[in-house]
């Protein structure tokens, strides 16, 4: 295969994957390709530095139109997550719903108003003060659960998302938070039993909202979990 050949398949994939992976030092040879290569030069002028992702704003534009996994294909919107980007607490799901799906906006349906009532009403603090992201940034058909490799090829991206607001405790949302950010693989029930740590962070794994519309007696676990949060947070409940 022909150098070029090589270098187009190398600039595709880059492209397709992880659009920011070229390291700052070996650029140059890209102004290098000959005036004709017009595409390779468009190309490569997609493509960022890893260098230029910082902070949140630039990884968020950075993964908009990733298509790393089947679930990029059937989107409306990726849902990256919002909120206080320095916040001390984050709650992290599953991944996205219709609704979330339809706004590009994380816990926006009805799963997501309840998770709004026990942070504002509950913990009485605003929905803006925390950080809300998932599992997977977009939403598996059918509202189904991410599968492993949709989880493995999304699973940086929120780590950086955890490095970046960098909170002092996470609220797992949910079996399949705790089993992909965790690799805990055990029923919500015992999981809740324990507190957990993600590079120096403690993580609190609790039901998912959605588990609370279906059943309320869910409830009250739920907000025991909370008071164990509010306490390490030292928020007066
Ligand atoms: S789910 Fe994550 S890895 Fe898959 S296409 Fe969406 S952003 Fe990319």
């Amino acid at each position: 295969m022909s150098l070029k050949k090589q270098l187009e398949n190398w600039l595709n994939w880059q492209e397709s994957v992880e659009p920011f992976l070229i390291p700052e030092d070996q650029v140059d040879f890209l102004d290098q390709l000959p005036d004709q290569d017009i595409s390779l030069k468009e190309k490569s002028l997609k493509i960022k530095k890893t260098e230029e992702i910082t902070d949140l704003e630039t990884l968020h534009s950075s993964i908009l139109n990733c298509q790393k996994c089947r679930l990029g294909v059937t989107r409306n919107k990726l849902v990256f997550g919002e909120g206080n980007s320095s916040a001390d607490l984050m709650f992290i799901g599953e991944g996205p719903g219709q609704d979330e799906d339809v706004s590009g906006r994380p816990f926006v349906g009805k799963a997501g108003m309840l998770l709004t009532k026990i942070i504002e009403n509950g913990m009485k603090i605003p929905r803006n003060s925390v950080y809300i992201a998932n599992i997977v940034k977009c939403r598996p058909p059918g509202n189904r659960d991410p599968l492993p490799d949709e989880a493995d090829c999304c699973i940086d991206y929120l780590k950086k998302q955890i490095d970046f607001v960098n909170p002092s405790v996470i609220v797992l949302l949910g079996k399949v938070a705790a089993k992909y950010l965790l690799n805990i693989d055990c029923s919500i029930t015992k999981a809740r039993e324990n507190s957990y740590s993600y590079n120096g962070k403690t993580v609190f794994v609790t039901y998912h909202p959605s588990a609370l519309l279906r059943n309320e007696k869910y409830k009250r676990p739920v907000w025991e979990d909370m008071k164990k949060v509010m306490k390490t947070l030292n928020i007066d409940s």
